[in-house]
């Protein structure tokens, strides 16, 4: 039984409903009863919020799939469409209000989690969108493509492996040819692979860490900036580990320390030429990353727990976020690294 879980606290649920009435009753007694009633009332108890009266309120905590979830492992790089629970990207809930009409957007990692999120959000603020993946994950990438299709949005399907920089050069030669132009850049593609110890990291794993998650980020980056007009923005995926890095995640860390170091850099670069440039640092996702290597198998039934909302985030929690550092509103924001972390230690 997981004591963090609120349905399994029942006598603090009562305590606190209990509250509640007293304090309806008597509304001298929170000031009279001293710091362990004023503890109480600080302690989470989502049980006890009062009615959303017919508002489109949500509990955050209880929204989504929570932990404890069936062991599961997959061959790297992992299917969205083999997760159990299935991820939610958006595909039935994202209402998109024109924000992006027009645009023109490069997203790698397209096909599942977070990427997968940011661009069926994206095809539904109006944008025409590439997506890169891997050739093992054309199913998953077929279904994104679907999505946009079916929001009369032009979408464009690369699939290549991005350790290989002719191969980042040509990508984006590739999106800027068949969507006429480039906008948004989302460098999102990484690999992560959890080991115990630094011993048990070869050479080959870091040299793949290093090149899916940092290199291919600058081939492409670079390939992008003579195509990109004052407006445009670029969007990397950074992480909560940049800033509290688990002993399991040694160089996926470490990578992900120097996308924060990079984005910031660029963003004093781009900013005379209009073109703003962020990060944007997500917590625990339920994506298939996670399965396929980036989590140990023993944890994963538990992950997303530890967190202070108690699971993981589901990608289309963070489209709003994407959506926001690629619209113009978002104007003045350069250089920033924009947390979703379900209240673990972030930006
Ligand atoms: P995901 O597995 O759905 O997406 C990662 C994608 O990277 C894959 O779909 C794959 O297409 C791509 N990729 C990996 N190696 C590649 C290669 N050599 N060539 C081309 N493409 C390659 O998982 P996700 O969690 O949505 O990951 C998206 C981003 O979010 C990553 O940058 C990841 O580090 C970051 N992130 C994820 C979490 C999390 O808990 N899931 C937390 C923080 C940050
Ligand atoms: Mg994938």
């Amino acid at each position: 039984m997981d004591p963090k879980d609120p349905k399994n606290a029942p006598s603090r649920r009562l305590v606190v409903n209990g509250l509640g009435t007293g304090l309806m009753a008597a509304p001298g007694l929170l000031a009279s009863s001293g710091p362990a009633l004023a503890q109480q009332a600080d302690s989470p108890a989502p049980t006890a919020s009062p009615p959303t009266g017919g508002r489109t309120l949500q509990n955050p905590v209880t929204e989504y799939p929570k932990p404890p979830f069936p062991r599961q492992t997959q061959e790297w790089p992992g299917l969205a469409s083999k997760m159990n629970p299935r991820p939610d990207h958006g595909e039935t809930s994202y209402k998109g209000s024109g924000r992006l009409a027009g645009r023109r957007a490069l997203v790698t990692g397209g096909d599942s989690g977070i990427g997968r999120a940011a661009v069926i959000a994206y095809a539904r603020e109006g944008a025409d969108v590439a997506i890169n993946y891997l050739p093992a994950e054309e199913s998953d990438a077929r279904e994104v493509v679907d999505l946009i299709r079916a929001e009369g949005r032009k979408a464009v399907a690369i699939p290549g492996d991005l350790r290989d920089e002719a191969f980042c050069r040509r990508l984006v030669a590739d999106a800027v040819a068949q969507l006429g132009g480039l906008d948004i850049l989302v460098n999102n593609a990484a690999r992560q692979t959890a080991q115990p110890s630094i011993e048990a990291i070869t050479t080959e794993q870091f040299d793949a860490t290093l090149k899916t998650n940092l290199y291919a980020m600058f081939w492409i980056t670079k390939a992008a900036v003579p195509h990109l007009p004052s407006g445009a923005t670029i969007i990397n995926t950074a992480s909560v580990v940049a800033y509290d890095p688990p002993e399991a995640l040694l160089d996926y860390s470490t990578t992900k320390a120097g996308i924060v170091a990079f984005t910031k850099s660029l963003a004093k670069q781009l900013a005379p030429k209009g073109i703003r440039v962020n990060a944007v640092a997500p917590g625990p996702f339920w994506t298939p990353l996670q399965p396929s290597g980036g989590q140990m198998p023993d944890k994963l039934p538990q992950f997303g727990a530890d967190s202070p909302i108690g699971r993981p985030g589901q990608p289309v929690e963070l489209a709003p976020v994407y959506v926001m550092l690629a619209s113009r509103e978002s104007s003045y924001a350069t250089g920033g690294v924009f947390g979703s972390t379900g209240g673990n230690v972030g930006p």
